[in-house]
């Protein structure tokens, strides 16, 4: 009780992150203002008044840590000693090598655990404006984050900070590219203020390929739109398959233009048609299909997209899509404890920073809610290493990602854990270029856990 009358930490919105922020915080023996509009004001999607509310599949993905990039955040959250990972653990239902949970139970769950810590007060009321006397915030409004609080958090972080709509174009792992059918080349071979005149990849097409790929694109089975998502499309995010059936050559003239290019491996040839993959992270190890958000099913995604010469193994480590989203251009907003450079007492957690997915925005408010908990003890908060999945997602958000857009621009678009977000593992024997896939995938997890461990051994 005592410990309730010191200055509070307050976090804004009691979604999958706002929660974790909150139990990491208390557990540190720090009060808590939790703010959460529901019920008195509900989102488009949640439909309860619990907190951690999962607003549509009650799967958190695989929670196989010996293979998968999301089970090694989920072994990670667990080593943390993350309410969300305790409460989706003791709320399991059966889904095979999924983490799947009773929504209503895991919910119910985090609230009555959070409602009865000794250090957390709730209240339920939709934050507008953010109060000047309070000097340590975490803002978790989610993606779905409430239009009068979007307009303050635009009025702090300028009007181009914020965006509403995910117009997401594949990504795939670079190393499953067909390099004997691609090429390096920027059109017209430009330079640009910091490229290399080499900087895409080029996939070619001829016309009898163009031309089953359109057909492709116009009969695969897209998602429909939610009635609150209501989306007017602009020209400049057309989804791909809305392109093709426009007419024929629509694509050819937009994503598809194979002007200013030459292919290295038949130069004599024309292409009809090129896709242009764009590097995705520092790193190397990703590249994304420029200009290719769509509504296609991702199984339809999966299999129209391999079609293309040259990605006839892609592995993708994200589909495309096009959804409504609230989130920050966090690379050039935060800093890398997540805190608003702008204005420090701000720090931002959940989607609202451009990660993706549940656990993924509980993972960075288990990281917000440390980091506040080390600015409110006058210390420096402790960074996961990047070669963890903590460390890697952290990096995504805050330092990692060069892709620029068509105008030059910086672009920064949401994410889900995967591979390509580590700092790849380099072979130890001289002979070996590099690992197998596999070995490199084990090596990648091991050095995960063990940085894990070290890091949270050595911090607090
Ligand atoms: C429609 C939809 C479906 C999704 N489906 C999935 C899925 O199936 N699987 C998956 O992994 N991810 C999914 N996501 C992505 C995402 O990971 C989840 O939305 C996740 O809940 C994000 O966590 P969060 O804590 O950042 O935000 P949320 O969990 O949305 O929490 C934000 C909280 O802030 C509150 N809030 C908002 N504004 C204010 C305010 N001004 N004052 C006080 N409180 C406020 C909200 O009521 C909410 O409780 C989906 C997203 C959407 C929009």
């Amino acid at each position: 009780m005592l410990n309730k009358l010191k200055t509070p930490i307050h976090i804004i919105g009691g979604g999958l992150a706002g929660s974790e922020a909150s139990w990491q915080i208390a557990q540190l023996g720090i009060p808590v203002v939790l703010h959460e509009m529901r019920p008195k004001r509900k989102s488009d999607a949640h439909k309860t008044d619990k907190l951690a509310e999962l607003v549509c599949s009650n799967s958190f993905r695989s929670d196989d840590a010996s293979k998968n990039a999301v089970g090694l955040l989920h072994a990670e959250m667990r080593l943390a000693k993350s309410l969300i990972m305790k409460a989706a653990d003791s709320n399991k239902v059966p889904a095979g090598g999924a983490l799947a949970v009773d929504r209503n139970e895991f919910s119910k769950t985090i609230t009555e655990t959070l409602e009865k810590h000794p250090l957390i007060t709730i209240q339920r009321r939709e934050i507008h404006e953010i109060p000047e006397d309070w000097h340590n915030v975490i803002v978790a409004t989610g993606p779905l984050t409430s239009p009068k609080f979007a307009q303050e958090i635009q009025a702090i972080t300028g009007t181009e900070a914020l965006s509403f709509f995910d117009a997401l174009a594949p990504i795939i792992y670079t190393e499953s590219i067909n390099m004997n059918i691609c090429w390096y080349q920027s059109r017209y071979d430009k330079i640009g203020p910091e490229g290399t005149g080499k900087d895409y990849l080029n996939c070619p097409l001829n016309q009898e390929q163009y031309k089953i790929f359109v057909q492709a694109l116009i009969s695969g089975e897209k998602v429909e739109f939610r009635e609150f998502e209501n989306i007017s499309y602009f020209d400049g995010c057309l989804p791909i398959e809305v392109m093709a059936e426009r007419g024929f050559e629509t694509l050819r003239y937009g994503p598809m233009k194979p002007m200013g290019l030459t292919n290295t491996h038949h130069p004599t040839i024309k292409p009809y048609a090129v896709i242009q993959l764009r590097q995705d992270n520092k790193l190397g190890t990703l590249y994304n299909m420029v200009g290719f958000q769509t509504k296609l099913k991702y199984s339809e995604q999966t299999r129209i997209f391999r079609m293309i010469p040259g990605l006839e193994k892609a592995e993708f480590a994200r589909l495309g899509g096009l959804h409504r989203n609230t989130y920050l251009n966090s690379p050039i907003l935060l800093d890398e404890s997540l805190r608003l450079k702008q204005k420090p007492q701000l720090r931002f957690a959940g989607q609202i920073t451009g990660c993706e997915g549940y656990i993924e925005s509980a993972a960075i408010g288990l990281l917000a809610g440390r980091f506040a908990a080390a600015d409110y003890n006058r210390t420096c908060p402790s960074l996961p290493p990047k070669t963890t999945a903590f460390g890697a997602l952290l990096n995504h958000i805050t330092g990692g990602h060069i892709a620029t857009n068509e105008t030059g621009k910086r672009s920064f678009q949401p994410m889900n854990i995967n591979f390509g977000l580590f700092p790849p593992i380099i072979s130890t024997n001289p002979l070996e270029k590099s690992l197998p896939h596999k070995e490199k995938k084990q090596a990648i997890i091991e050095r995960a856990l063990n940085d894990c461990i070290q890091w949270l051994k050595n911090s607090f």
